[in-house]
């Protein structure tokens, strides 16, 4: 049965047993206690966690589906890996669901894996652990359609250790149970480690109830699907496409919606400029377009010009 379901149910179902592998990873070097930091840029650290977790990523999905193409956070990686990090399980129970028909056909050189090995990796290095996330986001003929989410510090209340949600548009999500947020507030969820005053700015327009500060784009998505908060409003470019792929499809595949500041969705095929220039908005509600506008037009067209 396994094999011969429709490729992207396949993609999924091994992006789920390899994200739990790099949450693995992800837990053993900080145990371990050796972070290996190396600064990338100004905010942008990398550690022996987001090395290795790519690593094992990226060789399990290349090896299994050798025709498609796979763009990492931490560029090119050795394919050749122990076989402690090589996964090949495909996850049966992902597997039982049928295929939305929209996907169905679609072939290898449909699809671009964007992977985020490592997202939140400030708050890995600071201590904030369980706003880290493993991002497998799956994009088919330009667009966000499947997704991972897997938290490795996410304490189960059975104890056990980590969390794997996801979400394919059409299909809908697993992993965790939605909750919308109160109806007699508005709060936002955004960054705590890069905002400006052009976003600052955007921010203090929806004058809110609450502003959430937290790390990861993943993490702010979950924010969201789990009632803690309204919108994700990050009016700076900054982030990229590797962050917004898989959270995008969950969200959506959820009802949600999550673009760029002026309301327009990003590309994800494999050429795009990596950067996701216009910031992004992201919401629960039915009223994304009205949140958009909430934002002054001066403030949205200034956001990715280089005064900003
Ligand atoms: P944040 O909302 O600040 O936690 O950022 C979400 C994701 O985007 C994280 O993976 C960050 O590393 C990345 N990111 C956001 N802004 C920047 C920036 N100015 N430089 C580098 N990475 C950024
Ligand atoms: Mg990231
Ligand atoms: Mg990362």
């Amino acid at each position: 049965m396994t094999t011969n379901a429709p490729l992207i149910m396949r993609i999924m179902a091994l992006s789920i047993n390899t994200a739990k592998r790099a949450g693995v990873i992800i837990r053993d070097v900080l145990k371990q206690g050796d972070l290996g930091i190396v600064d990338k840029g100004k905010n942008d650290p990398q550690t022996e966690a987001d090395r290795s977790a790519q690593r094992c990523i990226i060789a399990s999905l290349a090896k299994k589906f050798p025709s498609i193409k796979i763009i990492g956070e931490e560029g090119g990686s050795d394919l050749n890996v122990c076989d402690e990090w090589l996964v090949s399980e495909l996850d049966e129970t992902f597997l039982r669901q049928d295929c939305p028909a929209d996907w169905r056909d679609a072939q290898p050189e449909d699809f671009v894996i964007w992977v985020d090995p490592l997202d939140g990796t400030a708050e890995y290095t600071q201590g904030f652990v369980e706003h880290v996330t493993v991002l497998i986001g799956i994009a088919v003929k330009n667009s966000a359609v499947g997704g991972i989410i897997h938290q490795p510090f996410y304490k189960q209340s059975s104890g056990e250790l980590g969390r794997t949600i996801w979400g394919l548009k059409g299909l809908g999500t697993g992993g965790f149970t939605a909750v919308k947020p109160p109806a007699n507030e508005f709060i936002i969820t955004t960054t705590r480690s890069h905002s400006n005053a052009l976003h600052q700015k955007a921010v203090d327009v929806f004058n809110a109830s609450k502003v959430l500060k937290v790390g990861g784009a993943g993490f702010k998505v979950l924010q969201l699907l789990e009632g803690k908060a309204h919108a994700y409003v990050f009016a700076t470019p900054g982030c990229k496409k590797w962050d917004t792929c898989a959270p995008e499809a969950v969200l959506e595949a959820s009802g949600g919606t999550l673009t760029n500041i002026n309301g327009e969705h990003y590309e994800y095929h494999e050429n795009v400029e990596h950067v996701n220039g216009r910031g992004v908005l992201a919401s629960v509600g039915n009223n994304h377009q009205e949140l958009v506008e909430k934002i002054p037009l001066e403030v949205r067209q200034a956001v990715g010009t280089k005064q900003t």
